[in-house]
């Protein structure tokens, strides 16, 4: 951990004073709000030792790293049948494009891209009794974290100017792959997407996919390891929307971004680590922190290559 925090502390400094060429997102308008040079890093091993600096507790809107857990939980619930309703190929499409869903009959490539993202939901739909508080509950389960929750006002902003979203679930429930009432589904997605966390929970509450032993406090496994083994292997080839190759060329770790700027990375049998700024390159993913994590995995030689 030492060598760690001191290359974290290092890496840290030389890349805030980096010129940010991003830009902060405003597609939801409520997003546009944040200021835009929190920057904050945050690592959590799987021996339980954390480090952070900058902004780390401060919560902000995390997004589409929530992805993650809605397609653990589904996963859980649905077993290997999932796979029939989304697949877990890379887009090389922008994260809410609907080109592909025509060719592919209503089937999104993956998990991650927001059309898989709001299948896994409708999956979730139909197995939760409350969705909202279920799945909640799933997420203060794992992280052992009460204080986690959705924030409203996110929530009713993407839903006022989610139009590509509504588009994309009803294109999709024209081929039969949205079960559930579009607006229930998109409500459940938006909601979703609007958890807010700081960047040490979001560290501590993916360690179930960096250790293989990860029990919740009540002695339970959340997946199995092969579960979790999957899960990494669509983070690595499709976590970051069209750039997913980038990602894994320069960093070299699967992992998750979000356009509240915040990104996850994951090194199996190792730790998470999150870095968060707001400022977005083209492609949606937060500019700060690319450039942290491909100086950390390179210094620290800690990726899975
Ligand atoms: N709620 C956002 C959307 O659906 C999530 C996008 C993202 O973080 O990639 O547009």
């Amino acid at each position: 951990m030492e060598n760690y925090k001191n290359i974290i502390k290092e890496i840290y400094s030389d890349v805030k004073k980096v010129n940010d060429i991003g830009k902060v997102a405003n597609y939801i308008p409520e997003l546009a709000f944040v200021k835009a040079d929190n920057f904050s890093v945050h690592i959590s091993t799987i021996n339980k030792e954390g480090f952070g600096v900058g902004d780390f507790d401060k919560k902000f809107s995390i997004q589409s790293i929530s992805k993650i857990l809605s397609l653990t939980l589904a996963y859980k619930l649905e077993g290997e049948k999932l796979w029939e309703r989304v697949d877990v190929e890379p887009s090389g499409n922008p994260f809410n494009s609907l080109l592909q869903l025509e060719s592919d009959l209503g089937k999104p490539r993956n998990p991650f891209i927001n059309s898989g993202a709001i299948v896994v939901c409708d999956i979730l739909f139909s197995h939760l009794k409350n969705p909202k508080e279920d799945f909640l509950k799933f997420c203060k389960d794992i992280s052992d974290n009460s204080t986690l929750n959705y924030n409203k006002k996110v929530a009713q902003s993407e839903k006022d100017s989610g139009f590509r979203n509504i588009a994309l679930t009803n294109f999709i429930k024209s081929f039969g792959n949205i079960k559930n009432n579009v607006d229930d589904v998109l409500d459940f997605y938006f909601h979703i997407c609007s958890i807010e966390m700081n960047s040490k929970e979001i560290s501590e509450i993916f360690l179930f996919l960096a250790d293989d032993n990860f029990t919740t406090r009540k002695g339970e496994r959340v997946i199995t390891k092969s579960q979790a083994k999957r899960i990494n292997a669509i983070m690595l080839t499709c976590g970051f929307y069209d750039e997913s190759g980038e990602f894994a060329f320069k960093v070299g770790l699967p992992g998750k971004s979000g356009v509240g700027g915040g990104i996850v990375a994951i090194h199996p049998d190792k730790y998470c680590i999150t870095v968060w700024s707001p400022k977005l390159n083209e492609k949606g993913n937060s500019y700060k922190g690319m450039l942290f994590l491909e100086k950390f995995t390179s210094k620290t030689t800690s990726s899975i290559f």
